[in-house]
């Protein structure tokens, strides 16, 4: 299977290299692949021309490594709306839809002022949202699933991991192990690797130095066979959908 990383950031959001750094650095690290994934807000102006940069960095990175130009955006609603405009939708190879807050009626929750909330409530909403984004034709990859509920003092066997397990199987999605939070003994992962969800290792890197440090998880996930997407194709049939 294809060496990869599909979520990596630059200093079009938050990242502290240039995309041309970062996926120089994934030539240097012998991937056959690199995304860049952005973090995006409904408002962001600038994504057509970070598009567009991404376009003239796959022409010039042909033939050393295959570049995919993507976004990321966290859940929004409980109607598991993402923080993308549709149209950014065609302009991207891969959208990533992830949980950075929690969704409740009329906003997020907060780790402090919602803190007298019983937890039950809070993961209900979750298990809202998250099924509500698998069935969100923007979104393609699930990013970094559960990282939200630690910062809750929410455990894992809190959530119904089969039921939900079932739901992303279902949804046809990408299921990120990021190896920033997940690690591959969590029963999300071990659940999905069974179901034959497809699976991809992402490093989330936020620096060319980052990528680097992260590369040496990647590669060993990857070398476990817990990279089992093959991302050509994935992309080139979703295209026919937009
Ligand atoms: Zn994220
Ligand atoms: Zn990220």
């Amino acid at each position: 299977m294809m060496l990869m990383d599909l979520h990596t950031h630059s200093n079009f959001s938050d990242g502290k290299n240039t995309p041309e750094e970062m996926i120089q650095t994934a030539v240097e690290l012998g991937y056959e692949a690199v995304a860049i994934t952005d973090h995006v807000w409904r408002t962001s102006a600038w994504v057509p021309d970070y598009a567009e940069h991404l376009e003239q960095l796959k022409a010039k990175f042909r033939g050393l490594i295959q570049v995919y130009s993507g976004i990321e955006a966290k859940v929004l609603t409980l109607d598991g709306d993402i923080d993308a405009d549709a149209s950014f939708r065609p302009l991207v190879d891969l959208v990533l839809g992830s949980f950075h807050r929690i969704p409740k009626p009329n906003g997020f929750y907060s780790k402090t002022s919602d803190a007298h909330i019983p937890r039950t409530e809070i993961v209900e909403h979750w298990l809202v949202s998250f099924r509500r984004m698998l069935d969100n034709p923007l979104v393609d990859i699930i990013a970094h699933p559960l990282s939200e509920l630690k910062g809750f003092g929410i455990q894992k066997d809190q959530i119904p991991t089969k039921e939900l397990v079932d739901h992303i199987a279902a949804s046809g999605k990408i299921l990120e192990i990021n190896v920033r939070y997940n690690s591959v003994d969590e029963p999300i992962i071990q659940m999905a690797a069974e179901q034959g969800v497809p699976l991809i290792v992402s490093s989330d890197s936020h620096s060319a130095i980052d990528m680097v440090n992260n590369s040496v998880l990647v590669k060993d996930l990857s070398n476990r066979g817990f990279q089992r997407v093959d991302i050509e194709r994935y992309i080139r049939n979703r295209k026919h959908r937009f």
